[in-house]
C-alpha cells in the first residue's frame, strides 16, 4: 500500500482509514487461520479405502465350496506341469480354491466340479492367464 505523502489532509485520513481497514482485515484473517488450525483435527477428512473383496468370497456357501475342493484334492496342488503333478501341499503351503472357468467368464461358482485345488504360485500363475485371455479376447 502505498502512502499518502504529498501532505493532504484528506488524503492522509484516507491513508490511515485505509490502513486501520487492512489492519483489520489482518487480524479477522489471522483468527480465521488459527480457528481453521485448532479445528483440523477433528474436521480432518478420514480417507476411506474400501476393500474391493466381494462379500460373496466370505459367504458360507464360498467357504464350504472352498473346504470341499482342497479336501478334495488332499491339500495339494492339483496343478500339472510336464505331466508331473505339482508337490506343494498344505498345511506347509497355503491351498487355493480355484475356480477352472473363472466366475467372471462364466464358471459356476458353488460347483464342485469348477474348483480345484492350487498352490498360491499355480493360482497366481493361472490368475494371470485368465486375465491375459479375458484382455486378448476380442469382444
Ligand atoms: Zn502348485
Amino acid at each position: 500500500m502505498v502512502r499518502s505523502s504529498h501532505g493532504v489532509p484528506h488524503c492522509n485520513a484516507l491513508a490511515e482509514q485505509n490502513d486501520a481497514f487492512l489492519f483489520h482485515m489482518k487480524r479477522a484473517q489471522m483468527r480465521l487461520l488459527s480457528k481453521g488450525q485448532k479445528l483440523k483435527p477433528s474436521s480432518a477428512v478420514k480417507v476411506r479405502v474400501r476393500k474391493t473383496v466381494d462379500p460373496w468370497y466370505l459367504s458360507t456357501e464360498h467357504r464350504q465350496w472352498r473346504n470341499l475342493v482342497i479336501k478334495r484334492a488332499s491339500g495339494r496342488c492339483q496343478a500339472l506341469e510336464h505331466g508331473q503333478r505339482c508337490t506343494r501341499a498344505a498345511p506347509r503351503h497355503r491351498m487355493f480354491a480355484d475356480h477352472i472357468t473363472e466366475v467372471r467368464d462364466g464358471g459356476a461358482p458353488l460347483d464342485p466340479a469348477n474348483g480345484q485345488c492350487l498352490c498360491g504360485e499355480h493360482h497366481s500363475s493361472k490368475t494371470a492367464q485368465a486375465r491375459r485371455l479375458r484382455y486378448h479376447a476380442t469382444p
